[in-house]
């Protein structure tokens, strides 16, 4: 790896030498003329995150490579007559965003849904889903996601566990079923038309993993954490079985359309998409023969069993190659939920919910076997986990498995999704073992002011988002944003990196904010190790894909307070111009 790396560099300083040789002498003996660039950006401030490179005034591409950076003096060599040359003005490029950890299809179907995301209480949900049944057929279900109690300006004094009943949704909706997702994607909010869809009355019982939550006096109030989720699933799959199979392909390739345009939009050039069925990564597949994929994916296999996975694992193994917009080399699995909705698995019960630790959403002895299956194949494994005893069960099994085939975990770069809350103790093991700490940047900043509320705030101050200490004893940590949870805003993520400065104006424990630089290459190339592609992805250096982001000002030498201002003003994919923006406003 850092032999070829050296190559390429060898070999961009001597295109850059011998342009600059055939400007200067025009006998016959000088050099021969480079090749003209297709495509330079020049008068720029250009952050490689190459440290041997630094940063840069101008950048050269030819298809879909970098061919040279430098000053603007050392790229002019590379401009021909054909050469699209794009002048930054003192602007910021750096390479194109990785979004580290992201739900690619759900992004897009966001988009097609009722986005509860900017509500401010339950009556606002209530009144969007009173105008979507408007519009709906008898019978329609009514789907919507982004809604969390935690940020509203206040809820209903009947509601359970601080969500509301959903007495009201049933007015507005008695017949149209109605689905809304948390924020958090690890629950759901129905009224009784869709709990009667599921099958779920009174006396439904609990699934294993999963809450149906009731009233004092036995009632289900709509809200289905964690696996009670997927009671409703068989009938939302029947529903949207109406659909003939083109309608469906329709719906899909629109959701992808959909991911993408948001993506281009926030700068973001590759996507790791933490979770698609075999099904659909043959979807993914088609489209990227197509070059019908907007940005490059790097897709974890999720939602087969053990016996499907350790069958089919070999088909699916896609290593980058060429100009790769298509990865699968990893599996996602789900040890616990999330914080908000009570369902990550902690060490002590929650402070606000005592008879709970959290939810144990896949069985530990599964996902071990799953890890097995992974080191045969040699697949990265990427668990999710965010509660403190979550992340230490995780880290057991990385263990135990890897000292069973007595092979040495370093090399594999086995992840954990999340991994918030993590007791001191188990923090130096993500370096000693060589696991990344796969976080968002966002989750700290957006998540702060309640956490106290789940955790006490003793115990937050402990285990939440240790990124100095992950960072102090060797971890790898990657970025972004988890998208939909969070919008697929790298910049806000990259602030709130930085700062942990939380919507009410306070600082989450500031001892654990990043430097500007080391957030920069948590989004750039740590993310790109954490797939294994930092030979083509994360640093502008020469010979790597020509992924990169122009930005309106330096995100890392502007005043903190003026980050969350700055816009993408371009994003290119393979040296391709993918996203322009209009001028004005962000977004
Ligand atoms: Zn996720």
């Amino acid at each position: 790896m850092k032999k070829s790396l050296c190559s390429v560099v060898v070999i961009a300083i001597t295109l850059a030498l011998g342009s600059a040789c055939s400007r200067s002498s025009d006998d016959d003996t000088a050099p021969a003329a480079v090749t003209p660039a297709d495509l330079v950006l020049r008068g720029g401030s250009i952050a490689t995150v190459d440290a041997t490179l630094g940063t840069v005034e101008a950048i050269a591409v030819n298809d879909y490579t970098i061919t040279a950076v430098g000053s603007n003096e050392e790229i002019s060599g590379f401009i021909g007559p054909e050469t699209n040359v794009v002048e930054l003005n003192g602007r910021f490029a750096m390479p194109g965003f990785i979004e580290g950890h992201g739900h690619w299809m759900s992004l897009g179907e966001a988009k097609q849904i009722l986005d509860l995301n900017n509500v401010s209480n339950w009556d606002e949900v209530v009144r969007m889903v009173a105008v979507a049944v408007d519009k709906a057929k008898p019978g329609d279900w009514i789907f919507g996601r982004g809604w969390h109690q935690d940020k509203w300006d206040s809820v209903p004094d009947d509601a359970v566990d601080g969500v509301p009943r959903n007495d009201t949704l049933n007015a507005v909706s008695p017949d149209n079923p109605v689905q809304l997702g948390h924020a958090s994607g690890h629950a759901v909010f129905a009224n009784d038309a869709a709990l009667a869809a599921g099958g779920i009355d009174d006396d439904t019982e609990d699934p294993p993993g999963g809450t149906i939550v009731r009233t004092p006096e036995g009632k289900a109030t709509g809200l289905l954490r964690e696996n009670a989720e997927d009671l409703l699933l068989d009938s939302i799959a029947e529903y949207e079985g109406r659909l003939t199979p083109d309608e469906t392909e329709q719906l899909h390739r629109e959701r992808v359309y959909l991911a993408g345009e948001e993506a281009l939009a926030h700068g973001v050039t590759t996507f790791h998409d933490a979770g698609a069925s075999f099904a659909e990564i043959d979807f993914f597949r088609m489209l990227e023969q197509e070059g019908a994929l907007p940005i490059r994916l790097y897709v974890m296999v999720r939602y087969q069993t053990n016996e499907e996975m350790d069958a089919l694992l070999p088909d699916y193994r896609m290593v980058s190659e060429g100009n790769d917009y298509l990865t699968v080399r990893s599996i996602k699995r789900q040890i616990d939920g999330a914080l908000g909705a009570h369902g990550a698995w902690l060490l002590e019960p929650y402070v606000d919910l005592p008879d709970t630790a959290g939810l144990v959403l896949e069985p530990v002895d599964d996902i071990e076997r799953t890890a097995e299956i992974a080191l045969k194949h040699g697949y990265q494994v990427n668990t999710h986990a965010i509660g403190d005893r979550a992340n230490r069960e995780t880290l057991d099994i990385y263990e135990r498995v890897w000292d069973a085939a007595a092979v040495d975990g370093k090399d594999l770069r086995w992840r954990i999704e999340h991994s918030q809350h993590i007791d001191p103790a188990d923090v130096p093991r993500f370096g000693e073992l060589g696991v990344i700490a796969a976080m968002q940047g966002i989750h700290c900043t957006s998540d702060g002011p309640w956490i106290p509320s789940r955790l006490g705030q003793e115990r937050t101050g402990v285990t939440s988002y240790p990124w100095r200490d992950l960072i102090n004893t060797g971890a790898i940590v990657t970025n972004g944003t988890d998208v939909p949870v969070e919008p697929i805003d790298a910049i806000a993520s990259y602030y709130a990196s930085v700062s942990r400065m939380t919507s009410d104006g306070t600082r989450f424990y500031p001892e654990h904010v990043m430097t500007r630089e080391e957030a920069l290459q948590s989004y750039t190339l740590n993310n790109a190790i954490a797939a294994f592609e930092e030979d083509v992805k994360g640093t502008l250096t020469p010979g790597k894909y020509a992924d990169i982001v122009v930005l309106s000002q330096n995100i890392l030498t502007v005043e903190e307070a003026g980050i969350p201002d700055t816009t993408v003003d371009m994003t290119i994919v393979g040296g391709e111009i993918r996203y322009e923006r209009a001028g004005g406003s962000k977004n």
